[in-house]
């Protein structure tokens, strides 16, 4: 009987909504395209995740469901403990509520792999057990994923600070890549977050594949090096499958945000969008320097203001902005600042309907923190982008898109870590205007064309997702 059943995949997103999306979507074409059905389960630590239900509550549940495990008690961890420490300890500490849940899906179901995300690798052994296949979804880009592969390697031939390497470092297929620009826990190497990041790179080599939400287009010498290191490295099998993102409103009532009516009223390509993803903050300083740079540029913008915060640059990553639970932030506008700009600025608290903006016609530039869902969606629709990353993998992001691939301007800091008016204003006239922009953007169009190719039919991702499908199905 249990032949019968559609094929089963099991779903264990870690903390964030930028790792839950993606992987919603992943869900819905193993759906469409597959006939899989899919269970999301889902470590936690208590939070309200009110975004995050949202997104689950809106899927057939026929096909697609989801169930919470027990949250874990962050009680014990400091205060200060990294984000990346966080987020991996949900699911260590969910392992056994997990092995529970799989067990009863692999009885009831015909389970036949576990996906989990850049955070999960800690859940392979419990797929072992329960006799399927470890999958990840690595939730960026091969860039990344390869710095992630040969971390461990660099761990063992490095002993200063990555970021006092006298040289950058190239791995295969990549542009050269700084120490400064590794992933934000790696810098300090005695912290519990780089114990926690160079063991999940360790485990990545365990899984049975890694799906990328990347296409072989976008970073061609970075896959192809991959696929040779898979014989001589003994790296698992990569398959680019993306871009995986969502194509209509994100979260809430997006569709009628009264920015969107506001666009409209704007020349063709005329708008900057600047947004820092679902959790990205900065200081006070440096929220009045984009101000200022907004302001002096003379560019029509459209602007996602957070309340600052003057120690983390990821304030609201747990908690995401999209609930509405700060401090209004237009309180921490320059004096006069609305009014002075009201002609050709937009100011939006927390949360914009980031889809809809990116895909209207008169946003003609993404002032971006690099957030790789963001990155991709400016792909889909063309927009060239600023670069500004904050934390995370974005500095390798920026890296990647501003020197490999050519569809971004980096900013540059100051001595004090401070992007400065004048620059911001610059690069925002450059890019809406300027012949920096036009190169920008015609590198931009070339690539929302490919993506198109790759996910169309007989497209490279559509048919590395079927290889997937097909190993799962078990007619490899
Ligand atoms: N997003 C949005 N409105 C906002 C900020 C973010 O809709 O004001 C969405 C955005 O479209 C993307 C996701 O939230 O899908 C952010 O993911 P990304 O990987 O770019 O950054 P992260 O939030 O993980 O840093």
């Amino acid at each position: 009987r249990q032949k019968l059943n559609p094929p089963h995949v099991a779903i264990v997103p870690t903390p964030g909504l930028g790792h839950l999306i993606p992987l919603v979507e992943l869900a819905k074409r193993l759906v469409v395209q597959h006939n899989f059905t899919v269970t999301f389960i889902i470590p936690n630590d208590g939070s309200s995740m009110i975004p995050q239900k949202k997104v689950l509550q809106a899927l057939n549940p026929q096909s697609i469901s989801s169930t919470f495990l027990p949250p874990v008690d962050f009680a014990d961890l400091p205060e200060d403990a990294q984000i990346e420490a966080r987020i991996a300890l949900t699911m260590t500490r969910s392992l056994s509520a997990l092995r529970d849940s799989l067990k009863v899906l692999a009885e009831s179901t015909r389970l036949v792999a576990l996906v989990v995300d850049v955070f999960g690798a800690d859940a392979f052994d419990v797929a072992n057990e329960c006799h399927v296949a470890p999958y990840v979804f690595w939730s960026t880009n091969a860039m990344a994923l390869s710095f992630g592969l040969y971390l461990p390697r660099l761990d063992e031939t490095t002993s200063c600070a990555y970021r006092d390497m006298p040289k950058p470092v190239q791995f295969p297929g990549c542009v050269p890549l700084h120490g400064r620009d590794f992933l934000d826990p790696v810098h300090d190497r005695s912290n519990q977050g780089y114990k926690s990041t160079l063991q999940i790179c360790k485990k990545l080599k365990l899984a049975s594949g890694i799906m990328v939400n990347s296409f072989t287009d976008l970073e061609p010498e970075i896959f192809k090096a991959l696929k040779e290191a898979q014989g001589s490295q003994g790296f698992p099998p990569v398959f680019p499958v993306g871009p995986v993102i969502k194509l209509g409103s994100a979260l809430v009532s997006d569709g009628d945000h009264e920015c969107l009516g506001w666009l409209d009223k704007q020349p063709r390509g005329s708008v900057l969008f600047v947004a820092f993803g679902s959790g990205g903050t900065h200081s006070l300083e440096q929220m009045k320097e984009l101000a200022i740079g907004l302001e002096m540029s003379g560019q029509r913008f459209l602007w996602v203001v957070r309340s600052p915060n003057e120690t983390a640059k990821n304030g609201t990553y747990f908690t995401s902005s999209s609930t509405a639970q700060q401090k209004d932030p237009l309180g921490f506008l320059p004096d006069g600042f609305l009014e002075r700009t009201k002609e050709v600025g937009l100011v939006v608290p927390s949360w914009a309907p980031q889809v809809h903006v990116l895909s209207h016609e008169s946003t003609g530039g993404f002032l971006t923190h690099c957030g790789w869902n963001s990155t991709l969606e400016s792909i889909v629709n063309g927009v060239p982008l600023i670069a500004w990353p904050l934390y995370a993998e974005q500095h390798i992001n920026a890296v990647l898109l501003a020197d490999d691939i050519k569809i971004a301007w980096r900013v540059e800091m100051n001595d004090k870590g401070i992007v400065e008016g004048q620059d911001i204003a610059r690069y925002a006239r450059g890019l809406i205007e300027g012949d920096e922009g036009r190169l920008l953007r015609s590198k931009m169009k070339e690539l929302k064309e490919a993506a198109k190719v790759a996910l169309s039919q007989g497209g490279s991702s559509t048919e590395s997702l079927a290889e997937v499908a097909r190993i799962w199905k078990g007619h490899n």
